[in-house]
């Protein structure tokens, strides 16, 4: 039940120095970071992390957004840390994305709007789609050596 997650935050997130304000809202929820590193990823780390989108016709503007600047990769760790933080982020496109979501807070593009303009769409955050996919993406992100497992003050009410 205690799972891993992947996170990231997205060249838009980074550079609309909103990183904190994000890291704040799960750890309130009480998420444990426990791997934390930024990457400026090249071409073919994106179609790696993307590999199931690679043949899809948003992969172009997804890949050059993904590679326009550094991300912030976090790897989480919780109680159902996996759905519990795709519900703190929200869904994929801003505009339908409920306020109190990361998304629907921060951001509002939508895909009527991308498609349009070939555009990948701006929606701050990357977080696993389910466990599995989470054991891959953590594995590709993140050495074991650099995840650490260490206590924080949720865990003796938690645990
Ligand atoms: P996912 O693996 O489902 O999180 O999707 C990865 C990313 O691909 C999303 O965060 C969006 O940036 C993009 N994406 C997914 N579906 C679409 C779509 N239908 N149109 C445009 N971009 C998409």
């Amino acid at each position: 039940m205690i799972e891993r997650t992947l996170v990231l935050l997205k060249p838009d997130a980074v550079q609309r120095c909103i990183a904190g304000e994000i890291l704040t809202r799960f750890e309130r929820a009480g998420l444990k970071i426990v791997g934390l590193k930024m990457v400026w990823i090249d071409k073919d780390f994106s179609k790696e992390h993307y590999a199931a989108h690679v043949d899809k016709a948003f992969y172009k503007g997804l890949e050059e957004f993904i590679t326009l600047g550094p991300v912030i990769a976090i790897c989480y760790e919780g109680v159902s840390a996996v759905e519990v933080v795709r519900k703190i982020v929200g869904p994929t496109e801003p505009k339908t994305a409920p306020p109190g979501t990361i998304r629907g807070d921060y951001a509002h593009h939508s895909y009527h709007f991308t498609d349009k303009k070939g555009k990948a769409i701006r929606n701050l955050i990357h977080a696993s789609g389910n466990p599995e996919e989470a054991k891959v993406e953590v594995a590709l992100w993140f050495k074991e050596t650099d995840l650490h497992t260490y206590g924080t003050v949720h865990d003796g009410h938690v645990l």
